[in-house]
């Protein structure tokens, strides 16, 4: 089975064509191309805690370190951490950022 994106883990529909993208748009998670393949993922969907601006909880959250602490104990940073394992990157600026 396919590594899952947060929007898959949370069932938000605020992913690219997703129930809920006419609320607030696409959230940033969903959009990141540039992220893509980070943790395994499509777009930031497996580095959204990195991602400023995502739609968690149907608002506009801030930048990491605003929202650290709910990110931090997400189902989704929990999982896509326990299934990394050591490959697993924290940080989305500083390429391959692996803590020890
Ligand atoms: S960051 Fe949150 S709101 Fe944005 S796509 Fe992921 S689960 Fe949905």
């Amino acid at each position: 089975m396919g590594r899952t994106n947060c929007w898959e883990i949370k069932k938000c529909g605020r992913e690219p064509s997703g129930s809920k993208v006419q609320d607030l748009g696409v959230c940033p998670a969903g959009s990141d191309t540039s992220s893509t393949g980070l943790n395994g993922g499509k777009n930031a969907g497996r580095i959204c805690w990195a991602v400023a601006g995502t739609f968690c909880g149907g608002k506009v959250q801030g930048d990491f370190a605003q929202k650290s602490a709910s990110c931090l104990s997400c189902d989704v940073f929990k999982q896509v951490k326990k299934e990394e394992g050591s490959e697993f990157i924290m940080i989305k600026s500083i390429p391959a950022f692996r803590p020890a």
